[in-house]
């Protein structure tokens, strides 16, 4: 399992949703969160690795590592401007606006559903990763000037 760079069609495309909670389900899962911890991550979605389901798992406030299946925003509250970076664009840091805090619905490994609230940090991460089930890369939350100059930063390596 690999993590896929930008750009990349499969980052671009909204995810389909995930319809069965089996044992290959658990097995990308736990592939996924061993990937996100090698490379020093804090979020990863199912498309950066190359699947095209709607899932992704983030490190939590307290530092666990939980998955979001089938994710939907509930309600957002507030703005902040902050620095994001992005395992599929690495060293790429832009500051994008985003809701302060989010309640989110969504289904764990074992098709439970679930409900969280989170703010600061945690949203960021979860607002940051539902993007990327919906087929959207945080380039393209910043102004064109500045989308430029990421993607030539991208190149250069
Ligand atoms: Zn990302």
């Amino acid at each position: 399992m690999n993590i896929i760079k930008y750009p990349n069609d499969i980052l671009e495309t909204p995810c389909e949703p995930v319809t069965e909670f089996n044992d290959e389900l658990r097995d990308i899962i736990t592939k996924m969160k061993d990937v996100m911890q090698k490379a020093g991550g804090i979020g990863l979605s199912a498309n950066q690795v190359g699947i095209s389901k709607s899932f992704f798992i983030i490190k939590d406030s307290k530092g666990s590592i939980v998955e979001f299946i089938n994710p939907k925003i509930i309600d957002v509250e507030g703005m902040v401007n902050f620095r994001e970076g992005c395992l599929s664009a690495p060293n790429v840091y832009l500051n994008v606006f985003r809701p302060e805090a989010v309640l989110i619905e969504y289904q764990d490994v074992t098709g439970e559903k679930r409900k969280t609230y989170a703010e600061g940090l945690e949203a960021r991460t979860i607002l940051h990763e539902y993007d990327h089930l919906q087929g959207v890369f945080y380039f393209s939350k910043v102004n064109r000037a500045t989308r430029k100059a990421a993607l030539s930063q991208l190149k250069r390596r």
